[in-house]
This record gives structure tokens, sequence and C-alpha cells, in this order.
């Protein structure tokens, strides 16, 4: 068997470098802890940027998935299959939407919610063809499709993949007003992650994602909220909307809903906005496909308890008490909510990389995002013990630089 070094050489010299991945190389994987071929383990705590909410190998997942490998896996939307009717009427059941429009990839998914932010603009509300505006915020993270890094600010992302695509005006994150005041008559659709993930796990102001809600109702704009990272259990309810009691009119869904197994995604949404789409105009040959599908359904299963709810905001607390008794200690600033923490290690002692790195040599796995912030966001099936464990090594690795 080859070595992880022999291994990282040949990855590193045979794919492109759109990644700059810890030198880990994993080979198996449950639960919260994944093993290296060298047979080391490590506490996961990125879970796959929260794909693996349920944990690596969720045996009801996993049985599901064996389940109907054996059965059928795809069929194309040419066809019905025997497991769409359950994904679509569960998932609108858990969002309370009319209806579903499954893809496969997050990006899908956000570029699926523009074009019925768009249509809807068009059709119902009235906006002039071809002068459809949609408001995002400063620091969004919605994918990496060419019209998606069109309206990004990060300019790693943006640079250098022009033209970019119109239509698309960014205002600051977590100020209401600013989107009171960039929504004109074009206006359809307000663009937003209720926590942003990839900027650092920032939470909006209080009351920002209910002000949202109000200024859409008001002005006749959709809110189309991205959870496709904050969503599904992983800040301590279903929906990091759930916080403020708010419902926006459209979800956009991704990652865990795939369960750790397959990329799932969607948009949910009423029918007056979601039946704007009709045959013919969008789709994806995988978009819904059955193994997608009982997977899918696998995941609304385990959320129909609230069990994983629960756990993510009670280990969540234990997680942030933690990490805000390391401020001042090597800690700048700690955000986040649920199991999902962003941390700002001080710039003093290294970027987030090197602290990673660090962690890494400890047994933790943990990404950076944007110079030196780490974050932290385990399978919800983390125990407490493991959990401590993993916060024990990140105190270690604070000392250490
Ligand atoms: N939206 C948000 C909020 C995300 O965090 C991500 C991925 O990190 C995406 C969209 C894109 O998802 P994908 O990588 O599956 O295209």
């Amino acid at each position: 068997m080859n070595t992880s070094s022999e291994l990282i050489e040949v990855s590193e010299r045979r794919s492109a470098h759109n990644y700059h991945p810890l030198p880990v190389v994993i080979r198996s994987a449950e639960g919260a802890w994944v093993t290296d071929v060298e047979g080391r383990r490590y506490l996961d705590c990125l879970a796959g940027y929260s794909s693996l909410n349920f944990g690596h190998g969720n045996p009801r997942i996993i049985a599901a998935a064996r389940e109907q490998l054996d059965r059928l896996t795809l069929t194309s939307r040419a066809f019905f299959h025997d497991q769409f009717a359950a994904f679509c009427s569960g998932l609108g059941d858990l969002t309370g939407k009319d209806m579903i429009l499954p893809m496969n990839t997050g990006a899908e998914a956000v570029e699926t919610a523009i074009k019925v932010a768009r249509k809807w603009g068009y059709e119902v509300k009235g906006v002039p063809e071809g002068q459809a505006t949609i408001i995002v915020a400063e620091g969004n993270f919605h994918g990496r499709t060419t019209t998606i890094v069109s309206f990004s600010t990060d300019p790693d992302a943006r640079g250098g993949f022009g033209p970019y695509t119109p239509g698309f005006r960014v205002v600051k994150y977590g100020s209401a007003d600013a989107i009171r005041e960039a929504i004109d008559e074009t206006t359809v659709a307000v663009l937003i992650e209720p926590i942003q993930g990839e900027a650092g796990v920032l939470v909006p102001p209080d009351g920002y994602l209910r002000e949202v809600r109000e200024i859409c109702t008001e002005r006749r704009v959709l809110f189309v909220a991205d959870e496709i990272q904050s969503g599904l259990g992983r800040t301590g309810r279903t929906f990091a909307c759930d916080h403020e009691g708010v419902v926006p009119d459209m979800y956009v869904m991704g990652k865990a809903l795939g369960g750790g197994v397959v990329p799932v995604s969607a948009v949910a949404a009423d029918e007056d906005v979601l039946g704007v789409i009709k045959p013919g105009q969008h789709g994806s040959t995988f978009g819904g496909n059955p193994l997608a599908c009982a997977v899918g359904i696998a995941v609304l299963d385990l959320l129909s308890t609230g069990e994983y709810q629960a756990r993510a905001a009670r280990l969540g607390k234990l997680l942030h008490d933690r990490l805000r008794g390391l401020v001042g200690e090597g800690v700048v600033e700690v955000r986040g909510r649920g199991l999902w923490a962003g941390i700002d290690i001080d710039p003093a002692l290294g970027t987030g990389r090197a602290f990673c790195e660090a962690l890494l040599r400890r047994g933790v796995l943990a990404k950076d995002t944007h110079g030196s912030t780490v974050r932290l966001a385990p399978p919800i099936v983390v125990s407490e013990d493991d959990l401590m464990w993993g916060l024990d090594r990140f105190t270690e690795t604070l000392r250490e630089l």
C-alpha cells in the first residue's frame, strides 16, 4: 500500500491545484473519526463543511443507500420513480413549503433559486424583461459557477473569471437598512446566508433576519435563504432562520441533505413561486435520482425527531463556553451558533493554516478560512467526551504556537 506522502505527491502532480489540502490521506471513517492510510486516527471537526452532520457512515443513511443501490439508482426525470414522491413531500413538510426542485450540488441549487426568482420577477411581479436585480451580501459564499462568482466579493473566488453576469447588487451583510436602500422596482430577491459560513461563521445582529423578512414582504421581493451550510441541524435548529422565527420564501439546501454519501441539493418554495418553472426550463440529469432521494429520505427521518437539532444545541453550548474561555489567551474572537464556530486566532501566533497543521499533528481535523480564522463544525454525532478531547487539543495548540 502507498504511504501518505507518496499519495500526496501523485495527487499534487496529477490534479489541478484548486484546493490546498492539509497533508493527511484519509482511508476510512466512522462517526466523528477518520483514519489515515497509516492507521492514525483524527477527530473530524470539519465534517465535510457540514455535509456530515449525521456522522461518517451513519448506519441508517448507509442502510438506505445500500438498499437503494441494489434496486434502482437512476431513471432521469424522464420518468417517475418510487422514491421521488416521499422525498419531495418529506422535504416540503420539513420546510413548510408546497414544492421542491431537487438538484445535486449547492451551487446548482443557488443557480436554481436565481433562475426561479428572475422568472417570478418577470411573470408574477411584472419586472421588465431582462432587468431583474437580486440583492446579495458582502462576504457571501454561494458556490463557484460563473454567475455566482460574479457577485462574490472575494478576489480569489471572482478574479479572472469574467465577463461577469449582471443583475446583482452587493450590500453590507447584517444591515437591513442597506437592503432597504438597495431595493427598487427591478428587485426580485434578496439572497443571503442566515449565517455566513465561508466568511468565517459570521452571525448577523439579532433581528436582522426578521427585518429582512419584513422588508421583503413589504416590497414584494423574495427572501431566499441559502441554508446549504447553516441548515439541517448544524446550528441547533433545523434551519438557522428558525432562531429568529423567520420563514423565507425560498430555502436553498444542500450538503447534509446528501447524508455525506451523495450530492443532494434542493430549493423549496410555495407554488406561486416554484410554479413558474415549466417543463424544459430547468433540470439536471442526476437531480432527484432514486439513490439521492433514498438517502435524502433517511436524512429527513433523522431530522424529524428533533434529536440532532437538540444535540447540536446542547453540545454547541459546551463548545462555545469552552472557546469563549480562550478569548484573550490566543483567541481574539469566537462566533457561531450550535455546533459551529468561527474562531479568530491572534495573528501574532501565526496563520490559520499553521494552526490547522499544528492541530492535525495532535489528531484534530479543522480548516482555516480568511487568514487567521479557524472553523470548527464536528459531526453532530460527536460524543461529549470526544468534543472535549478535541477542545483540549485546540487549547494545547494555542499554547504551543
Ligand atoms: N452556499 C453555501 C452557503 C455554501 O457554504 C456552499 C459551499 O460551501 C455552497 C453554497 C456551494 O455548495 P457546493 O460546493 O455543493 O456547490
